[in-house]
């Protein structure tokens, strides 16, 4: 057993700290203490002396720059120098011999539930000391059992709460569905218990005994009755259980849409979490509904299974034992595969998704172009199969060895049926029970044993799909941006400045600092342009600006206000911003651009003047439909753009926001001269009052810019108007004539 941590300098605290007479606990760990202290109590360490020790003792000493507390199991003592011997691990593993200079001090007391206790517990010290080799195994299997014991609480109880929240809101609809099952599972066995009666009427009955007739024909009526609400109940069930399954759905997306909007966006940027958003969308359209029904045919299982312990009971309650023995392996079987299925699916969820993309590359329309001019169909198909064939192996041969263990498992319980049933025709033979027994035992066999199998299948199955269900849990409980960013402890404004302080940040997923400690203000209603070589950094502080990420080091402040405290939520709603990988949308050309702002009611008027500035509204009116008519191609009537002209609709939807701040990135990389000419009007008379931010590679679009920041590798270099960084006739001036002279050429 050893106490926590133990580097150098902990090592040299704990001494300097005993030796002035302080006394140190320590969490315990491993289980070579026993029986004297348990995994996680903590041990109170004094200074001792080395004559003070007994045999029994826990000590700590050092040993290879660790601290081990051991139990001590020899003394011995030699011309005045002692040589201690200790117990370790388990209490089967004499450790090296250490001297009294090795010696840190001795566990007087120990902290158990919050109790102080003394360590010296001389019966305990006797068993440790002469019966470790009886008392360790015991231990050992104690605490298996603990162990096993404790995982079946955690799970239970997180079936519980997962059953709990994936029914949230569909209660009405679980408890029909419920009694529907319970219904459904005893049934089936009434109706058998009736048939047994009427064999057994029927071989008594003569024509002149008109009572038991009688009760003949009510044992038929009921019979019938039974037969009809069976009937009734499965058609019953098929419309409740659609209904239910339609209300977990409904909500089950709500809540999937729900957090994947309040998402930050790193989670998308890192492959774990991918993994996990991608098997939690997977997972979430079927396996919630597919537990819930699991959960209602477990309690038909139940039902069923409770009737056939009475039938048993009042039959031959020994034959219900062999019943019950002969699904035994049957469970143990599928136990075994549902957990390899699950670490299967774990593994695996890496390759599924490079499958999907592939498979998206193969039949998506974006890459249809170059799939054909490029004829790489052969390549991603080649990459496609040995991902797929590598997924398809490893499952196939999962369910091969399932199939072997499954058919051993039913050969076995066959087996002891048909035994079973041999003893009941002998009993028959020997008189001892009527035809009719004989009738209701075939019967409740054959039922009881797909009962009991169903019944073990469903709560294996609730299992496996309880582990599955837990990715969905976990992703629901992936920090969102409300958590993480948006606390927003104070309010936006910009009437002065945008300073960006010292900020250096790092992307997850990456080593390198994306940017690094960058200095710079932007003044209140200016327009800023960052220009830079491609990977300088401009893309990454236009995200920080918006607020989906945190600055390592530094902070950015919104008019003196840390964005941090102003929080992700509000910064978005005060600016607007265009991105170089803007989105499509296959939506009618007028919602394209009231997106920009869904908070204020539709406005036709704001719309078509926010596509003016953006040089698009000529095209829009134009289409069949004006501004009515529907955009992309997905959806027929539909009319497609060129990418420009998709750059200007969001350039417009950008406009229609109305903001204090816009931030452009890159926004006319695929317009032509004169669109460009005339966005960048709209924008320095817009931002006559607002502020605005472009990055741009294109000099000529930054030229009217107030203020320009030049990027390189992360850091500013350089900075002033266009004039002032011409005449610097540095890197801007470099880039600028670079950029002159191939226009030139070009012209040439
Ligand atoms: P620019 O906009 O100037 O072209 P970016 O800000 O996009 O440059 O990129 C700056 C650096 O950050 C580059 O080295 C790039 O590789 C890295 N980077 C950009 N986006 C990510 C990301 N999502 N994850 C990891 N690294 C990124």
């Amino acid at each position: 057993m050893k106490p926590k941590t133990t580097p150098k300098n902990m090592l040299d605290l704990t001494e300097i700290l005993l030796d002035d007479n302080q006394s140190l606990s320590f969490n315990m760990q491993g289980f070579s203490m026993y029986p004297t202290f348990r995994e996680g109590d903590r041990g109170i360490v004094e200074k001792c002396k080395p004559d003070d020790l007994k045999p029994g003792d826990i000590v700590v000493f050092k040993s290879k720059n660790n601290l081990v507390a051991h139990r001590l199991i020899k003394i011995i003592n030699e011309n005045n120098k002692f040589i201690f011997i200790a117990k370790g691990d388990k209490n089967k593993h004499v450790d090296k011999s250490f001297g009294a200079d090795q010696l840190v001090g001795k566990i007087f007391t120990f902290e158990r539930n919050q109790n102080i206790r003394s360590a010296n517990m001389p019966y305990r010290k006797f068993i440790a000391l002469h019966f470790s080799k009886i008392a360790i195994p015991f231990y050992n299997f104690q605490l298996r059992i603990n162990h096993h014991y404790g995982n079946m609480k955690t799970k239970f109880r997180s079936l519980k709460e997962n059953i709990r929240l994936i029914s949230k809101g569909s209660k009405k609809e679980l408890y029909q569905n419920g009694i529907i099952s319970l219904l459904q599972g005893i049934v089936p066995f009434a109706i058998i218990v009736c048939v047994k009666e009427l064999v057994d009427r029927l071989t008594g009955l003569n024509n002149e005994n008109s009572h038991q007739f009688f009760l003949f024909l009510v044992v038929l009526i009921i019979t019938a009755i039974l037969f009809l609400l069976s009937g009734i109940l499965s058609e019953l069930k098929s419309y409740y259980s659609e209904k239910l399954s339609q209300s977990v759905i409904r909500r089950v997306y709500k809540r999937l849409h729900k957090k994947h909007a309040s998402l930050d966006l790193a989670n998308y940027e890192n492959p774990d979490k991918q993994d996990k958003i991608h098997r939690a969308v997977q997972e979430a359209s079927f396996r919630p509904i597919k537990m819930l029904n699991e959960f209602l045919s477990g309690i038909k299982s139940i039902a069923s299974a409770l009737f056939l312990i009475g039938l048993f009971i009042s039959i031959r309650w020994y034959l219900l034992l062999i019943l019950v023995i002969a699904t035994i392996p049957g469970i143990l079987i599928r136990l075994k595969f549902s957990k390899k299925f699950y670490e299967l699916k774990d593994t695996q969820s890496r390759k599924e998704r490079e499958m999907y993309y592939y498979n998206r590359i193969l039949t998506g329309f974006p890459f249809a172009k170059e799939l054909k001019l490029f004829g790489f169909f052969g390549f991603f198909k080649k990459r496609f199969n040995t991902v797929q064939e590598n997924l398809f192996d490893e499952k196939i041969a999962l369910r091969k060895s399932e199939l072997r263990w499954g058919l051993f498992a039913q050969i076995f319980s066959i087996a002891l049926i048909f035994i079973s049933l041999g003893f009941i025709s002998y009993l028959k033979i020997n008189g001892q029970i009527s035809i009719g027994t004989v009738v209701l035992f075939f019967f409740a066999f054959q039922r009881g044993y797909s009962v009991l199998n169903e019944l073990f299948r469903s709560v294996t199955m609730i299992v496996e799909d309880n582990t599955f269900l837990n990715d969905f849990i976990d992703f629901l409980k992936l920090p969102s941006e409300t958590e993480v960013y948006s606390i927003g402890k104070t309010s936006f404004s910009l009437k002065n400045e945008i300073s960006i302080e010292n900020v250096s940040f790092k992307y997850e997923t990456s080593k390198r600092f994306a940017i690094n400690s960058i200095n710079l203000k932007i003044p209140a209603g200016k327009t800023v342009a960052f220009v830079g070589a491609n990977g300088s950094g401009k893309t990454t502080l236009i995200k920080l600006l918006c607020g989906f990420y945190h600055p390592d080091k530094g902070q950015i402040n919104y008019d003196n206000k840390n964005a941090v405290e102003i929080g992700q939520t509000k910064i978005c709603e005060n600016i607007t911003a265009v991105f170089q990988d803007f989105a499509l949308y296959n939506i009618p050309a007028v919602e394209n651009l009231t997106l920009g702002n869904v908070q204020i009611p539709f406005d036709l008027e704001r719309a078509k003047n926010a596509a003016k500035q953006a040089g698009i509204d000529d095209i829009l009116e134009k289409l069949p439909d004006g501004y009515n008519t529907m955009l992309g191609n997905l959806f027929k009537g539909s009319e497609e753009l060129s990418i420009g002209q998709w750059q200007k609709i969001a350039i417009a939807r950008a406009f229609y926001r109305d903001s204090t701040l816009i931030l452009m990135d890159e926004p006319s990389s695929a317009l032509d001269a004169d669109s460009e000419f005339q966005i960048i009007k709209s924008l320095k008379k817009l931002s006559k009052d607002k502020t605005a931010i472009i990055v741009s590679h294109r000099l000529s679009t930054v030229q009217w810019a107030d203020l320009i920041y030049f990027f390189e590798k992360g850091e500013i270099v350089e900075t002033g108007t266009h004039t002032e960084l011409l005449a610097l006739k540095g890197k801007y001036f470099s880039l600028f004539m670079k950029t002159n002279k191939e226009m030139e050429n070009n012209q040439d």
